[in-house]
């Protein structure tokens, strides 16, 4: 098993030196060689198994190069319980005769990345010292505000790593920005962009594309690499949850092994509805996959006509986290569909870069037509469905989550189609508590009231608890203030690993 770029113009890597670099140097994204195969007969063998052993089972598909004993321990670390507030790690709840939820915020920072980021820098340190480097590796995150606290706390002193996350100034919530501006480690480093995610992840694409500066860096005993999900090391464990509950299914009588099932995954950058589409390939019984995604509703349209096309303006939305015009992680899908052909990727990804806008060919759009739907939910719709879904059943959502139950809403609808269908919950209710609790309890409820006070209101009227991570946020010292110009971000890079 080696991993190529989907650009075709970078050597094919072992599995560790993908998670070491992150990002092909040739500008494309690393994928495995082939789609390991996951039998009937072994989705039977993994039904009793816990999540780790899951986790541990399909890891050892992909990290060919890593020993089962390092696999085992990077995910007994990862996934500890003094780490997840659950012991299933990633639990399921029934909604109703066809609907479930997949909770996968019980992490630390209380959102689904820490499904990735509090394995991937056990993942990262073991592929550094496989591949024999010496020198310090430089985790570069541009984040729309869940990715940067999830890998500021799954890289804190972590030995020979230092993490620099760089967040639009105007585009994260205040819970989100205090997570990260109060992190504490001697070897990370936050920063404010002034623009958008767009603006802050072109800006980190571009540092990590300049040969000159990397050379320059490595002069200094430096290597960048990414914590975004352009790394492979962060997508390989999100394919795991959605085994994780197709099994829970089977396992709680909900549906007979080998029966298929809908997944709708509320999508940004395309990793994590990326991941249930490897885990469909490997075998796993999927009847669709749902994209769901709020007014910056580029995948939307891309779905239905097969043109991407970024050229529209930015809207901030109650879901920030999937506030997103360029959609990095579709790279490895069109690469996949269009038969691993790196020349037709190229094409794309420059008329993306230079006109903004790109087509792809019948072949490719049919096998997007086969697997994927898509509708997205605006602002009103979704505090709507927070609303409705607590009335009804008595379970808070946050916004993002309510993305996709309310583009589930309308896939139901349009389709008629029933089949037993699966909801990724993204982040926990109380980490986007001002939109939740305005939605639950009214404007005038929440009129005048801080996102703390709201916490507080959140958590007496829902009888839920607080995660810990978000509980006291307030009374946290404030460690960084910078902000940067978006033309400036190198140089802040430089400035920092300087001192
Ligand atoms: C990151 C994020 C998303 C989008 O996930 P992608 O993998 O970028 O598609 C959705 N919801 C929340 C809460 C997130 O943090």
């Amino acid at each position: 098993m080696f991993y190529e770029s989907t650009r075709g113009e970078f050597r094919k890597v072992s599995s560790a030196e993908a998670i070491k670099l992150g990002i092909a140097p040739d500008g494309g994204l690393f994928v495995p060689s082939e789609i390991k195969q996951i039998s009937v007969s072994k989705l039977a063998e993994m039904t009793g198994y816990s999540y780790q052993d899951k986790a541990a089972f399909i890891l050892k598909e992909y990290l060919s190069d890593f020993t089962e004993e390092e696999i085992k321990e990077c995910v007994s670390k990862g996934y500890g319980h003094d780490r997840f507030d659950v012991p299933e790690i990633a639990p399921l709840r029934q909604i109703d005769n066809t609907l479930h939820i997949l909770e996968l915020w019980h992490g630390p920072t209380s959102a689904f990345k820490d499904m990735a980021l509090q394995l991937l820098p056990h993942l990262m340190t073991r592929a550094a010292a496989k591949t024999g480097g010496k020198s310090t590796i430089v985790i570069l995150v541009a984040t729309s505000g869940d990715t940067g606290k999830a890998a500021l706390e799954g890289f804190r002193d972590v030995p020979g790593t230092k993490i620099i996350v760089f967040y639009p100034q105007e585009g994260v919530s205040q819970m989100q920005r205090l997570q990260m501006v109060t992190q504490e480690g001697a070897n990370v480093a936050v920063v404010a962009v002034q623009g958008n995610f767009d603006d802050a992840q072109t800006g980190v694409k571009s540092i990590f594309g300049d040969k000159q500066f990397n050379l320059e860096l490595s002069r200094q005993n430096y290597s960048l690499s990414s914590a975004n999900s352009i790394n492979w090391g962060r997508l390989v464990p999100q394919i795991v949850y959605y085994f994780s509950a197709y099994l829970d299914l089977v396992a709680g009588g909900n549906i007979k092994q080998g029966e298929k099932i809908n997944f709708v995954v509320p999508t940004g950058n395309f990793g994590n509805i990326l991941a249930a589409y490897y885990a469909m390939q490997m075998g796993l019984p999927v009847n669709r996959l749902v994209c769901a995604a709020n007014a910056n509703n580029v995948l939307t349209d891309f779905i239905h006509t097969g043109i991407y096309d970024r050229g529209r303006s930015f809207k901030r939305t109650l879901s920030p986290s999937m506030d997103i015009l360029i959609s990095s992680n579709l790279e490895r899908l069109l690469y996949h569909l269009c038969g691993r052909d790196p020349v037709r990727v190229r094409g794309w990804m420059s008329d993306l870069n230079q006109k903004g806008v790109y087509h792809i060919d019948g072949g490719t759009r049919d096998g997007i037509d086969r697997i994927f739907w898509s509708a997205y939910s605006d602002d009103q719709e979704t505090l709507e469905t927070i609303r409705s879904y607590y009335r009804r059943f008595g379970y808070l959502v946050d916004t993002h989550t309510a993305v996709g139950l309310s583009v589930y809403q309308k896939y139901a609808a349009a389709t008629g189609d029933a089949t037993r269908t699966v909801v990724a919950s993204t982040a926990s209710p109380f980490k986007f508590n001002d939109s939740v609790a305005r939605a639950i309890l009214g404007e005038e409820a929440v009129r005048g009231k801080d996102e703390f006070k709201l916490l507080q209101v959140l958590g007496e009227t829902s009888g839920v608890a607080i995660p810990v991570g978000l509980r006291g946020l307030d009374q946290k010292p404030v460690l960084f203030r910078e902000t940067t110009a978006k033309e400036q971000m190198k140089a802040v890079v430089q400035k920092i690993l300087s001192v």
